[in-house]
């Protein structure tokens, strides 16, 4: 049986490639989702890769997901902290609930995870742990005050978890997507979409399958001494 692996939102978009893509290379996946039953069905009727339904954003449900999937089917080698949500809205119109729901599952949702899954990687002497940050939270965006914060936390969370995890086998990285074409995107106008992509050096969205690619690297034996850093993968947003 390969390295098993955690993917965090792994049943739709960005996730649901990362799964593809790590059962293509061995690994035995397991795909959170948070609520979407039907979309869970239809991916594992698609893939084959079972699912299990937690809220990232609630911490003891993390606990007790990580223990039930270390009986079913073994100890976690592999944790992507994939699970993130929008709530879009400028400062001066966002409420309280809108950050905190962001802050708590895109930015607590990996403390969590991690807090459940590191101690036994760090026993074993093997591990590796992979963030799903994003450009917005390298350069900041209008609308999104909460996720931007979110996004950035991720990228200092990862660099304090490698220093801890270095010694011990345990790599922690960080993916920072650019513009990716999935449901996340669904809810942005068309005129703002033209704005972006014409922001971006490539001239078009990024495909799941190119973030996937980034995240099975780093999760394989060959990214072994690549720890605390951050991939940009955006099309060349922000390069300069
Ligand atoms: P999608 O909206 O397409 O999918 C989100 C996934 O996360 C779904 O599987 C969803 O489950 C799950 N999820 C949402 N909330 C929770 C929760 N509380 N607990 C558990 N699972 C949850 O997102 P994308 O694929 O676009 O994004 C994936 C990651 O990439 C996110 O972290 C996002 O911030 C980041 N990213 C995306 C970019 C883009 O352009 N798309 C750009 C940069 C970063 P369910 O189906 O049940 O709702």
């Amino acid at each position: 049986m390969g390295r098993i692996a955690i993917v965090t939102g792994g049943t739709r978009g960005i996730g649901e490639a990362i799964c593809v893509r790590l059962k293509e290379h061995g690994r035995t996946v397991i795909a959170s989702y948070g609520g979407n039953d039907a979309a869970a069905q239809d991916f594992t009727e698609r893939t084959g890769i079972a699912t299990q339904k937690w809220d990232v954003g609630d911490h003891e449900q993390c606990q007790d997901a990580v223990a039930k999937i270390a009986t079913d089917h073994g100890e976690v080698d592999i944790l992507v902290n994939n699970a993130g949500i929008t709530r879009d809205a400028t400062l001066m119109k966002m409420t309280y609930e809108q950050w905190e729901e962001v802050l708590r599952v895109d930015l607590s949702g990996c403390f969590s995870m991690a807090k459940a899954a590191f101690p036994k990687m760090r026993e074993r002497g093997w591990g590796r742990i992979v963030n799903v940050g994003s450009v917005n939270g390298q350069s900041g965006q209008i609308g999104q005050v909460n996720y931007a914060a979110a996004k950035s936390g991720i990228h200092g969370f990862t660099k304090s978890l490698a220093a801890e995890g270095a010694r011990y086998g345990v790599t922690a990285n960080a993916i920072a997507p650019g513009y990716i074409a999935t449901d996340m995107l669904a809810t942005i106008p068309d005129t703002v979409m033209e704005k972006i992509v014409a922001q971006i050096p490539m001239g078009r969205l990024g495909e799941p399958g190119e973030i996937a690619r980034g995240v099975e690297f780093l999760t394989s034996d060959n990214a072994g001494w690549i720890t605390g850093s951050t991939l940009s993968i955006n099309g060349g947003m922000h390069m300069y």
